[in-house]
């Protein structure tokens, strides 16, 4: 195998002697475990896997990168769809064991280490009621997706997650630890909030703090998924006017077999409309009662609750180790063509498992200018995320091909991507998903900070 040529057991030796976390190498037996990514349908082999303790071992691990010629993987939360945080023989630098997080009510800032997962997070900031605007699973890492953008619940009332970032600690491809915010390399800190991991390894990220719940209204309302282009057509104006405070995300799915679902419904076709109120509950009740009474929902679930149980609704149906495939576009509208082919393929979905959600974006994030960070998209109104899923390789193919169908089928009305929701779909998709001006921008910073492209595993902007 490539990684015995590669590794010099007497270099690897000297990394490890004043290394704070762990080495990880594939005759340990916990490799099989720590070279797992989200996605069970991605399986590589590393050379090495670096588990971080903190900064320093992150600055080692990549000057032992460089001075060894390996591939450079890095890995926080590992939910890159396509797995881009593992590599197939190179080194994999992990930033999972770095969970420090401290907030500052008084301030209300925040400060979390790379390796915090959005619950992790949740859990801190929450014990003040306060929050950052992340994404909609606890278990996905802090660091990939604030350095995507960071969608969510909170985004129409706060914006995306980089819209509260204060600043950055990085480690570049020199293995320097610089800071970069408004002030402090702003080019950089421009970079980092949309460019993904192009420019260094983060290792800590500051937040500004929002005050929130800690109870909120929120949670799932269900109709038969025929109702589908009749709910979707009311939606569409129910939202046109709908405040800051509500986050809504459309899915098709077959009803998962949850302790919260009646067994009736059990994989039963049907379309949901998953509410999130970030403000006044009775105000919230009168935001959402049009959409409650819109048909007879066949379940109702949406009820005053604290926001970590609501941010953990959708942990058991995207579980580790499934097999998952992406296709992502952002439409302008929700127009009568754009509902009857989601309606359509949505009937055709095989998987018990499968779903899409649908984002409503809008407030907040698009009000913030189109030239203030590297994210592009911001005017974006609907984001679909097509995810098909199957619990094994069985049955994945087909799902691919109806993912890909309903993609397709949308292409006429794509706008924007986002990147966080590509997989791997070579250097065009990336540079529409940042619009040429933007991805010019992003190559002359990552001709500055990693003119190698030692970070590569990534959706990648190259140097030249
Ligand atoms: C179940 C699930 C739910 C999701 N929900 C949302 C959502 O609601 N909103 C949203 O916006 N996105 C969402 N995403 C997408 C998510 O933002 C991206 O997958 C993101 O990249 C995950 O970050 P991570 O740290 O977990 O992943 P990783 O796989 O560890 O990393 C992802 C990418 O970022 C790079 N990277 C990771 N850490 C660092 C670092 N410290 N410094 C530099 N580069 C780094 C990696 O090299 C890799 O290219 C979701 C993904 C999953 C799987």
């Amino acid at each position: 195998m490539t990684t015995e040529v590669l590794l010099d057991p007497a270099a690897v030796a000297e990394l490890e002697r004043s290394f704070r976390g762990q080495l990880v190498r594939p005759e340990d037996p916990t490799y099989d475990e720590q070279r797992r990514v989200w996605n069970g349908s991605i399986s590589r082999f590393p050379a090495l896997i670096a588990r971080c303790a903190g900064a320093a071992d992150v600055i080692a691990a990549v000057r032992f990168a460089r001075a060894s010629g390996l591939e450079v993987a890095v890995r926080s939360g590992g939910h890159s769809f396509a797995g881009l945080s593992l590599c197939e023989g190179g080194l994999v630098i992990d930033l999972g064991l770095m969970k420090g997080i401290r907030v500052d009510s008084v301030t209300r800032t925040a400060r979390a280490q790379a390796g915090v997962f959005l619950g992790e997070l949740d859990r801190e900031t929450q014990a003040f009621g306060l929050a950052v605007p992340a994404g909609i699973v606890t278990h996905t890492g802090i660091a990939g997706l604030t350095l995507g953008g960071g969608i969510g619940w909170l985004t129409r009332k706060y914006g995306l997650t980089i819209d509260q970032l204060l600043g950055v600690d990085l480690v570049t491809a020199d293995g320097e630890l610089v800071r970069a915010t408004e002030s402090e390399n702003p080019e950089l800190f421009w970079g980092v909030r949309g460019g993904g991991g192009n420019f260094g390894i983060v290792t800590d990220f500051e937040f500004r703090l929002n005050p929130l719940g800690p109870i909120v209204l929120a949670g799932p309302i269900l109709w038969p998924m025929s109702e589908s282009p009749r709910l979707l057509r009311f939606y569409r104006e129910w939202v046109e006017d709908a405040p800051d405070e509500l986050a809504t995300i459309v899915l098709h799915r077959k009803a998962p077999a949850l302790p919260s679902v009646p067994p009736e419904l059990h994989g039963k076709p049907v379309v949901v409309v998953a509410c999130c109120y970030a403000g006044d509950a009775e105000r919230g009740e009168r935001v959402i009662r049009p959409l409650r009474r819109f048909g007879a929902p066949v379940l109702d679930l949406c009820a005053a609750r604290p926001f970590v149980q609501h941010q953990a609704m959708f942990d058991p149906t995207l579980p580790h180790g499934w097999w998952y495939y992406f296709r992502s576009c952002d439409v302008a509208e929700l127009s009568d063509e754009v509902i009857d082919i989601t309606a359509d393929h949505a009937m055709r979905m095989r998987s018990p498992v499968s779903t899409f959600p649908i984002f409503h974006l809008g407030g907040a994030a698009a009000r913030v200018s189109d030239e203030a960070t590297a994210y592009n998209g911001r005017p974006a109104r609907f984001r679909f995320n097509i995810n098909a899923t199957t619990v094994t390789s069985d049955g994945f193919d087909d799902e691919r091909t109806w993912a890909r169908g309903l993609w397709s089928a949308l292409q006429p009305f794509h706008t924007s991507v986002y990147v966080n929701f590509l997989m791997d779909e070579g250097e065009e998709r990336i540079r529409q998903a940042y619009g040429t001006e933007k991805f010019d921008r992003l190559r002359a910073l990552k001709r500055r900070y990693d003119p190698a492209n030692v970070f590569r595993h990534n959706q990648n902007i190259p140097p030249g």
